[in-house]
């Protein structure tokens, strides 16, 4: 695979450390909480880790981040490992933080013996009371000076169950008056009666995420851990657990800002609201902005990719406007789509010149001349879209109008004849122009509009559902929940596709010309064909040259 990460400071960071000699190997991880499944944010993060590997030859864990008992399961666990794979991803060693729980509870007892960490018997609400604020320094809690002895037996007496949750928490032993709060004795165990879906009920007591990830980092000989801005304050506490845990010189925790997109709801926490109110159909709908729900709505993985490499790796929290990994998927589907001609809202098109059958043939996919051509039929009756014919056409209007001409994509040049009612329904009678088709004498004949069509007579009907946004477009700061949009679904029934569509199975791309990009739903069946929009034509974003 290419190199998709471009240069950045992290790889700044790992070029010198190379050059130096600090680290050979270079070795980093990709540590989800399987409490949710994963989404575009995730993408950022996964490119950024598994680039690295990939740029330096070197290694990526995917690591489970399962400290968490209440929220995690395997459901989530399944889904992560199918989205990275997805993306494109392979991991070295599949672990688990649960994995290392002895191993962390071995930590915790060795801080203990060297005097730095103890058992606290405060509520959460008075640790919280006690730390203080940035211009004031916390309070010693009253436990702070027990014995080892004492705190060996208290932390031993946890583990066993003896103690309810939220009655005890061990915690390193730092500096109640230190600058950074993180660093003001935090709680590195808890008490959480709580079945583990990895570890079932051998622990009751948890570690706290910033004591289990440098330890754990430290256990799989991570060189870099590469997280989001938000843990920049934590630094010190995960390099104060790294060196007093024994893992030196041990990993390097860099961070780095966090993927922001206009328009979408970068939190599992809020996306599994949205699955629990019944918002949108699971975690895949075709909505949501998880990499399953992204692979549903037919977002290719290798566009998803490239964006993650044109946003680049920054250290300064930003927004990107959502149109542009709309460009993204756009243009890697221009060169990688099928096309095919589909009428979204029929009206019959009458060609009183015309008899029997014909046969055109036409590019599978202009852009892949490779993949050579399809078939289309052409007889006596089409179907054109509604929207190319008016019989009181605004001015520049350059379809089918009283008295004029238009190309039928891929075959002959019409004028029309007349129009009117039949059966209740509109009808447009034409007359094709002899040989104006690619090729004939007549097919320069100047005609401004071209329009698509397929045969009435073995046309195939598709469903065809459309989205938007879940969010609206208000910037003013509201909550989620008021900026949900109603109507982001759209069911479009009765529209009909050339013949050759009958064939088409469950994720293929496609370009319906003049309409947009498509693809084949997961639930499309050959007795009912459905179709999922991906993104329309038309392109609201700039790139930079
Ligand atoms: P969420 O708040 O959505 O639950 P998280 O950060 O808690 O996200 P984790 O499962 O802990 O989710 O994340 C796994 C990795 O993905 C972490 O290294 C995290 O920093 C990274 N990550 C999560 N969200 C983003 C984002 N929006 N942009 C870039 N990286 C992200
Ligand atoms: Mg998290």
């Amino acid at each position: 695979m290419d190199e998709i990460v471009s240069s950045n400071f992290i790889e700044d960071i790992i070029n010198e450390e190379l050059a130096s000699g600090k680290v050979s190997e270079v070795v980093t991880r990709f540590p989800p909480e399987p409490n949710g499944y994963l989404h575009v944010g995730h993408s950022k993060s996964l490119c950024i880790n598994f680039g690295i590997k990939e740029k330096y030859h070197g290694r990526c864990n995917l690591r489970f981040d399962d400290t968490n008992p209440t929220k995690e399961n395997m459901e989530y666990v399944e889904s992560i490992k199918r989205d990275i794979r997805w993306l494109g991803f392979e991991w070295d060693e599949e672990l688990y933080a649960s994995d290392y729980f002895d191993k962390i509870y071995e930590c915790a007892v060795q801080l203990i013996k060297d005097g730095k960490a103890y058992v606290c018997d405060m509520s959460a609400e008075e640790i919280s009371a006690t730390r203080g604020n940035l211009t004031t320094p916390g309070i010693n809690s009253p436990h702070r000076d027990r014995s080892v002895e004492e705190n060996l037996r208290l932390f031993e007496e946890m583990r066993a169950g003896k103690y309810a949750d939220g009655t005890k928490t061990l915690r390193a032993k730092i500096d109640m008056a230190s600058p950074n709060i993180n660093m003001r004795d935090p709680v590195i165990y808890r008490v959480l009666h709580a079945n583990h879906w990895h570890t079932g009920d051998k622990w009751c007591i948890y570690p706290m995420y910033d004591f289990a990830h440098p330890i754990s980092d430290g256990i799989e000989g991570i060189t870099h851990s590469i997280c989001t801005l938000e843990f920049e304050d934590h630094r010190p506490l995960y390099d104060w657990v790294k060196i007093n845990c024994g893992f030196i010189p041990g990993p390097r925790q860099i961070e780095f800002a966090r993927l922001n997109l206009t328009r979408t709801i970068m939190s599992k926490r809020y996306l599994k609201k949205l699955v629990d109110m019944g918002a949108v159909d699971g975690w895949d709908d075709p909505r949501m902005p998880t990499l399953s729900g992204m692979r549903e709505r037919g977002y290719p993985a290798p566009a998803l990719r490239d964006f993650c490499g044109r946003i680049g790796v920054a250290k300064a929290n930003s927004e990107v406007d959502a149109a542009m990994l709309e460009h993204c998927v756009r243009e890697y589907l221009n060169v990688n789509a099928l096309r095919a001609m589909v009428v979204r809202n029929p009206i019959k098109l009458v060609l009183d010149n015309v008899d029997g059958a014909q046969v055109f043939h036409v590019a599978k996919n202009p852009m892949q001349p490779e993949l050579g051509l399809r078939e289309i039929s052409f007889s006596h009756e089409l179907y054109i879209d509604a929207a190319d014919f008016s019989d009181n056409p605004p001015p520049k209007y350059f379809r089918l109008k009283p008295d004029g001409m238009v190309r039928l994509m891929g075959a002959y040049i019409v004028k029309y004849v007349s129009h009117g009612m039949e059966d209740g329904k509109l009808v447009v009678h034409a007359e094709i122009i002899p040989d104006s088709a690619e090729g004939g004498v007549n097919a320069g004949i100047k005609v401004k509009g071209t329009i698509q069509w397929v045969d009435a007579n073995n046309c195939v009907p598709l469903t065809i559902r459309e989205y938007d946004y879940l969010l609206d477009d208000d910037t003013t700061g509201r909550d989620f929940d008021e900026r949900l949009m109603t109507n982001s679904k759209t069911v479009v029934e009765g529209a009909v596709a050339e013949a050759g569509f009958a064939a088409t199975v469950p994720y293929t791309h496609y370009q319906f010309v003049r309409m947009g990009y498509y693809m084949t739903a997961k639930d499309s069946t050959p007795a009912h064909l459905v179709v999922n929009q991906v993104v329309g034509l038309k392109d609201s974003f700039k790139p930079k040259k």
